[in-house]
């Protein structure tokens, strides 16, 4: 960046995850090396931001531009994502005798996933970082919308993705001109491939929180929600957490607007809850102190959930905890009952995903975790189109 270049952004600098040690904000950061986990960027809230500055803004994600890393918006690649609708499900409401049941809907946006928000922050950055090349390892959608977002920034793409990954999410990243490489096994093994490119071709490595802006894109659904329920946060939120990047940033708008002073220092936030596939729970086993080993996780239908290793388990953790939250895991099958369920009552096709926030939030009713009267958001991460050949 020209060090004349007028910024709006309070972006002031990224600190590790775990000691908070500064990392500078003008050079291509990774994550912190010194405890090998996530960095964070950190804003300078003592400068005023008001909420009314939002009505001048545009109706995406990128209206919160002063809380994101972007210092020059001439970099900003967008296609307008995020602004995402709060439906209530009324349907399903009045047969299962909920109060107040909602989704936001996260599939709209573009390449069909709310990974579109992580990758226009990341590419963005890479942008105006003058990175020319991206490598990612991915279960399916975030190696499309990385595909698309270079595609428009003039960044060479490329995708290592499972090889059972339904046709539509590989086809995506060939027709945005992304390199795709095919691997035998989970998203882990993907890592592998994806780290050995970046070696070998100098190839910015766009990994799950191994890149810290990803993380500041999923975080708008946050600052989203509380626009879009006039700063009256849920009771709980239900999450399908893979590698946790849209959980950790909820929770990190969270306090970023009690801050800035949009929400009240005493608002009662949100319980945080992890929903998972029975089949790959790494975050659930965790929390509840029975750790597995790598290989007795597998696949799902649900391939944004098989991640058996997360980079920000300890912040997925941190955020379960500190929100008074809880773990839930559900069944593939329960997955496509889900999903029918959900389409044949509201007319909306959601991610196998998503189904699973359905499911998993009738047992917790069932186990007494959360109750019937209690405002609750799931967030319907991705579109179910892309999943067909799997559910029919
Ligand atoms: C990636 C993905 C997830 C998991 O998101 P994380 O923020 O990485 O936990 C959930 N649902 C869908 C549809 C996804 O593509």
């Amino acid at each position: 960046m020209n060090a004349t270049t007028v910024s709006s952004s309070l972006a002031s600098h990224l600190i590790c995850s775990t000691c908070n040690t500064v990392s500078p904000i003008h050079e291509v950061q990774t994550y912190a090396h010194c405890c090998a986990k996530p960095l964070t960027v950190i804003y300078d809230f003592t400068k005023e931001l008001s909420k009314a500055s939002l009505l001048s803004q545009p109706n995406t994600m990128w209206r919160y531009a002063a809380v994101l890393p972007v210092l020059d918006p001439r970099n900003i690649v967008s296609f307008g994502e995020g602004m995402t609708p709060i439906l209530p499900l009324n349907n399903l409401a009045a047969t299962h005798n909920f109060k107040s049941l909602s989704i936001k809907d996260e599939g709209l946006n573009p390449t069909g996933s709310f990974k579109s928000r992580g990758l226009s922050m990341a590419i963005s950055k890479a942008k105006e970082l003058g990175i020319e090349h991206c490598v990612i390892p991915t279960a399916g959608n975030a190696g499309g919308a990385m595909s698309a977002y270079c595609a428009a920034a003039g960044i060479k793409a490329t995708v290592v993705m499972p090889s059972h990954t339904p046709q539509s999410f590989k086809q995506e990243c060939e027709l945005y001109g992304a390199e795709l490489h095919l691997v035998d096994g989970l998203i882990n093994k993907c890592g592998v491939m994806a780290a050995e490119i970046q070696e070998k071709e100098g190839a910015f490595n766009i990994s799950t929180l191994k890149e810290p802006y990803r993380l500041e894109g999923k975080k708008t659904m946050g600052y989203e929600i509380a626009e879009h329920l006039n700063w009256e946060l849920p009771d709980v939120i239900l999450y399908p957490t893979g590698g946790g990047t849209g959980l950790i940033g909820i929770w990190k708008a969270f306090h970023e607007m009690i801050s800035l002073g949009w929400l009240k220092a005493n608002v009662k936030l949100p319980r945080m809850i992890v929903v998972q596939a029975d089949n790959c729970s790494p975050v659930v086993d965790f929390l509840n102190g029975e750790e597995k080993a790598l290989v007795d996780y597998g696949e799902s239908i649900a391939n944004g959930l098989a991640v058996p290793v997360a980079f920000g388990r300890d912040m997925i953790a941190k955020v379960v905890r500190e929100s008074g939250g809880t773990t839930v895991t559900v069944t593939d099958k329960e997955m496509i009952d889900g999903v029918k369920e959900v389409a044949k009552s509201e007319g909306l096709l959601m991610a196998p995903e998503s189904a699973a926030l359905w499911k998993g939030l009738l047992k917790l009713v069932d186990r007494g975790e959360v109750s019937r009267g209690e405002k609750i958001l799931m967030i319907n991460t991705g579109n179910g189109y892309k999943y067909l050949e799997h559910l029919v």
